[in-house]
């Protein structure tokens, strides 16, 4: 049973902090690391929280092949740890802790830490990133690194000839299956209505594409294969007269379903687009609210790839020193 008598996020924004820092940083992914190395080179005296993934969405792949630096390539977690150490290294204190709750309406920002204590800050930098949605079938999970991915830019090098599938109907989807067509001998697209949502343009491109074939009103029932993924059952025209299973031998299989970002707890203070995306002013990691400031997968809809995370991660830090600096 829940404690009758604790205290929601709620009543303790209302409260004092228990610390007060210069600046203050949520997430420990390429974004957030960077700008960690960035403000603590500078003498922001950065904290940073590291939420429940710590060291974010590469630690979830295996090699990454295209951050500059690497040329034999890098194993997600080993490379995050790198960052990690790097930002220790000038003094970042890093701690575990999740982001629950927060105030933005002063000058004072204040963060609820694990639901539990109240922290301020003259600065936030949000790098809270985004989560690929997946279908939710067991399969998809067992096969996560072992041909499933939600990133046909990172992983799609590993499939160079071979079969692949991508599951949606939206740009991504388009954009993800023409991208794999010029690497992949063949690419399933994989549609569950009989249309697709993504913008004409992009569906033009992939009715162009030779090698993309699309599986009109097709779900996605299990992977198969042993240790890897080999083939995927599929429900054709599921919940119809004429619904049968089909199955197909893929050696990729990608989602590309859309992502949410991480942003739910700035909502009612942050301008974010229609899905959820922080909106920073453009050529800044500025946001709506003087003094926070968002980088990486957190307000990027577009490239969402660790460079482009970690380059937003030091405009951020320099965004806030310079904030700071005009503040004293
Ligand atoms: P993330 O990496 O998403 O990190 C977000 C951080 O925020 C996490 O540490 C999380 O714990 C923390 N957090 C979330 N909520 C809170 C909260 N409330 N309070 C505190 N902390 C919080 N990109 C490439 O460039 N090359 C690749 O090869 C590549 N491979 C990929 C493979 C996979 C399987 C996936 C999923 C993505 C891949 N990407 C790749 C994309 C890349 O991982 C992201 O673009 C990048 O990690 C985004 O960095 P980020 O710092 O914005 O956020
Ligand atoms: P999206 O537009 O929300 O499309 C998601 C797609 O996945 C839809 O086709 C949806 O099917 C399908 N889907 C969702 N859940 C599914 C499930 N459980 N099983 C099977 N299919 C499922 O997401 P997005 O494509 O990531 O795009 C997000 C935003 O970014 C959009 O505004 C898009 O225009 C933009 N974007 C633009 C570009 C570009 O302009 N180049 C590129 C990428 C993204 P239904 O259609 O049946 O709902």
């Amino acid at each position: 049973m829940d404690n009758p008598g604790a205290k929601t996020d709620k009543d303790l924004l209302k409260g004092e902090a228990s610390e007060h820092f210069r600046c203050l940083i949520l997430g420990s992914g390429p974004a957030g690391y960077t700008a960690a190395i960035y403000a603590a080179r500078a003498n922001l005296k950065p904290v940073m929280y590291t939420g429940m993934q710590m060291g974010g969405q590469l630690t979830t792949t295996t090699e990454v092949d295209n951050f500059p630096g690497y040329p034999d390539g890098v194993d997600g977690t080993a490379m995050m740890g790198d960052l990690e150490k790097q930002a220790r290294r000038f003094g970042t204190d890093v701690r575990f802790g999740l982001a629950t709750a927060v105030d933005l309406s002063g000058k004072i920002k204040k963060v609820v830490i694990d639901g539990d204590k109240v922290l301020s800050a003259d600065s936030l930098i949000l790098a809270t990133g985004a989560t690929a949605k997946y279908l939710g079938i067991e399969s998809e999970e067992k096969f996560k690194g072992n041909g499933v991915s939600a990133c046909a830019t990172c992983d799609g090098f590993f499939f160079k000839d071979k079969v692949v599938a991508v599951v949606g109907g939206g740009d991504t989807a388009a954009e993800e299956a023409t991208y794999l067509a010029g690497i992949c001998s063949k690419v399933y697209l994989i549609v569950r209505r009989d249309e697709l949502r993504a913008s004409k343009a992009m569906q033009k491109r992939v009715f162009n594409t030779k090698n993309i074939e699309v599986l009109w009103k097709h779900q996605t029932k299990e992977l198969k294969g042993d240790g890897v993924v080999q083939s995927v059952e599929l429900y054709k025209n599921k919940g119809e007269k004429d619904e049968e299973i089909v199955s197909i031998n893929i050696d990729g299989f990608f989602l590309a379903i859309g992502h949410t970002p991480n942003s739910e707890i700035f909502r009612d203070y942050l301008e974010t687009d229609e899905t959820g995306y922080v909106k920073t002013i453009p050529g800044t990691t500025k946001t709506n609210v003087p003094g926070v400031f968002a980088a990486g997968d957190l307000q990027d809809h577009v490239y969402r790839q660790a460079v482009t995370a970690a380059g937003t991660g030091c405009m951020a830090a320099l965004d806030a020193e310079r904030y700071l600096g005009e503040l004293e």
